[in-house]
């Protein structure tokens, strides 16, 4: 039997452990961490991300916690549309899920194949020719035919095997929560809860969760927001953050001051924006018989501006486990390299444009960004739902 060891128990592992495990892979999933733990907030994930996910099989279980976005617009703080809400086609358009939903989903796909081990640190990688390729936590050596490294931004396999990926921080940091529905704010008639705000260097995204089990019959339901603002994270307790938050938004559209009102400091995930810059040279590395990839934000860490980094992740393991049913290793490995880089590249550069609009500071350069912003912003997000329809899962 084929064997695979996975490092990192995140979106990106479970969904790779899962699929290669339905595939007739033996798992060994090593996790640094006590227990496995969803971050309490929720995912954006557009058309791409949804079809990896069918493809890994997981579908019935995504339709389970998945809550449909509408086509909601651009507004300015002052309630100005920058980008009106159009009529989109469903099948273009996102949906959300609260992330514990979708590790509860991950984790019912893993079945009896994948050993999970907790605790265990990864703190090496061998990859020397003629030999399996192997990780150790220093005390213990793991060996497989297959390491995935979805061991996240800080990768200690990928610092090893591609060093000239550099992580740097984006600019920004980003605020999280999700209310849960039964402390939901009661909106004015008409209000939208969902919707994108965009001001100077700051930004407000926020998605309607429904009640529980309201849109899927396993969804926990709730108010989901992020906020980013330019800069560095902030030292103080969440309390402090809370009020500094609804400082900065003051006077921005319902229901902005409401979600903030009604969340509580436990629920505030607090997060300094950061990225791979470069991009690793690869992402599949043949070793002896074998061989490593990297996968998720240990290949490709990107700002949240897209919502794609876990869509990529997602792609990543539906393509891994594709190519790997298709062609022998050490050639999947280079199959995948091949396939999953230019696309990686080209979401990465998207994303960086849209870092560029987003983050403009200065009352000139935000004027002249609010005046190019009406016909910037169609292109740009034209571009992002393109990024998003553009991939098809290998068949
Ligand atoms: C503010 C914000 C909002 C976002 N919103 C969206 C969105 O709406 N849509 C979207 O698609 N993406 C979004 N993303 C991106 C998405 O969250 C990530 O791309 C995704 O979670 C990456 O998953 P991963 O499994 O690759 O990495 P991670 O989630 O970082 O998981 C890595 C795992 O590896 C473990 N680990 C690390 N080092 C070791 C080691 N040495 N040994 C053993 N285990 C180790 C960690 O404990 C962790 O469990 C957002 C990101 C941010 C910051």
């Amino acid at each position: 039997m084929r064997t695979a060891v996975v490092v990192g128990g995140g979106l990106g592992g479970l969904a790779v452990s899962g699929a290669l495990a339905r595939s007739g892979w033996q798992v060994t999933l090593l996790e640094r961490a006590d227990r496995i733990r969803p971050e309490p907030t929720a995912v954006v994930l557009w058309p791409n991300g949804v079809r990896a996910l069918r493809a890994l099989d997981l579908g019935a279980g995504l339709d389970a916690i998945a809550t449909p976005l509408p086509d909601s617009g651009v507004r300015r703080p002052d309630g100005h549309w920058l980008v009106q809400p159009r009529q989109t086609p469903a099948e273009r358009l996102p949906v959300v899920v609260h992330r514990e939903d979708l590790h509860d989903a991950l984790i019912a796909g893993l079945g009896d194949r994948v050993e999970l081990r907790t605790g265990v640190t990864v703190r090496t990688v061998r990859a020397a020719s003629g030999l399996r390729p192997a990780v150790g936590d220093g005390r213990h050596m793991f060996e497989a035919d297959l390491v995935v490294a979805a061991d996240g931004t800080d990768s200690v396999v990928r610092r090893q095997l591609a060093p000239e990926a550099g992580v740097v921080s984006s600019g920004c940091a980003a605020w999280r929560a999700v209310i849960p529905w039964y402390r939901a704010p009661s909106l004015p008639a008409g209000e939208p809860v969902v919707g994108e705000i965009l001001g100077a260097g700051y930004r407000f995204v926020a998605a309607s969760l429904g009640e529980r089990g309201s849109s899927g019959a396993s969804s926990r339901g709730g108010i989901y927001w992020m906020a980013t603002a330019a800069g560095a994270p902030r030292p103080e307790p969440p309390e402090t953050q809370l009020g500094l938050l609804r400082r900065w938004y003051a006077g921005w559209p319902a229901p902005v001051d409401e979600l903030l009102a009604a969340t509580d400091p436990a629920d505030l995930v607090q997060q300094e924006i950061r990225e791979l810059r470069p991009l690793p040279r690869a992402y599949g590395f043949p070793v002896g018989p074998g061989g490593v990839v990297l996968l998720g934000d240990a290949a490709h860490a990107m700002p949240p501006h897209l919502g794609q980094g876990a869509c990529l992740a997602f792609e990543d393991a539906a393509t891994l486990a594709a190519l790997l049913r298709e062609s022998r290793l050490p050639d999947a490995v280079v199959a995948y390299d091949r396939s999953r880089r230019p696309r990686a590249a080209a979401v990465v550069r998207q994303t960086r444009r849209m870092s560029a609009v987003l983050q403009t500071r200065g009352r000139l350069a935000l004027r002249a960004r609010d005046a190019a912003l009406g016909t910037i912003t169609p292109r740009l997000l034209g571009s992002a739902a393109a990024v998003a329809a553009q991939w098809r899962p290998p068949s």
